[in-house]
């Protein structure tokens, strides 16, 4: 469950509300236990923000005017990390 938990810290508010469509699943990557192993924080593969709240927020505000945006390729850059 702990691996659960830093994939989606806000798992279940969106199972009370209804949200299990935005729920984001560990993939079970296993880079997060891998990095604990060698003495290094634990930060996850496939969510940007999980261990680095400091420099990546959770949540994103709106922004104030809407734009049409291309994101171009994937990986954490591409995936939507401020989701609650
Ligand atoms: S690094 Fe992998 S195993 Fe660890 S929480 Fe993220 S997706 Fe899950």
């Amino acid at each position: 469950m702990v691996r659960v938990r830093m994939a989606d810290p806000y798992l279940v508010a969106k199972l009370v509300r209804g949200d299990e469509d935005r729920i984001r699943h560990c993939v079970g990557l296993g880079y997060c236990f891998d990095r604990v192993n060698q003495g290094k924080a634990a930060v996850c593969g496939q969510i940007a923000a999980t261990g680095r709240e400091a420099k990546v927020p959770r949540l994103i505000a709106k922004a104030d005017r809407i734009k049409k945006v291309v994101v171009v390729g994937g990986g954490p850059g591409g995936y939507p990390c401020g989701a609650l």
